[in-house]
């Protein structure tokens, strides 16, 4: 797909959440996720997915989404960013979560994060994952303000 809002001139790290994120409480993905994937990826970044339970290959496998993913991490469940480098080589840009205070501490200074809703059942009705599409390219957006207000 041709690239959209969230089109940057850097890679992004883009770190997704899993459980009550990517998917539902009985394992289910959530609807729009391979083709936000596709967008972000087409955009030109990066996408990693990381849990407080562990590293989650046996969801990249069930759902097959390891044609999008850059990497899989284990997520710090508290002392979120002084603790990162414990769980990460990577530092994320953007990170989407349905729990709050992780969004809340990645998002400063350049960095951004969107809380994301928990699935709710009908999940033929759930656009969530677009939702946090647009919070990307606002982030962006606003990453491009910030590199026009003071050029290199
Ligand atoms: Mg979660």
């Amino acid at each position: 797909m041709p690239a959209g809002d969230a089109e940057y001139h850097e890679t992004l790290n883009v770190f997704f959440d899993v459980d009550g994120t990517l998917i539902t409480w009985d394992n289910k993905i959530r609807p729009q996720v391979r083709e936000v994937f596709q967008q972000i990826k087409d955009d030109g970044h990066d996408i990693y997915i990381w849990s407080g339970v562990g590293i989650r290959h046996e969801v990249v496998d069930r759902h097959e989404l390891h044609g999008w993913v850059s990497g899989l991490y284990r997520k710090p469940l508290y002392d979120y960013r002084a603790r990162l480098h414990e769980f990460t080589p990577i530092v994320p840009d953007f990170i989407i979560d349905d729990y709050p205070e992780i969004v809340s501490d990645f998002s400063a200074g350049r960095q951004g994060g969107v809380q994301i809703r928990p699935p709710i059942w009908p999940m033929t009705n759930d656009t969530e994952m677009w939702r946090v599409y647009e919070a990307f390219a606002k982030h962006v957006r606003r990453l491009r303000r910030g590199d026009e207000a003071s050029p290199q």
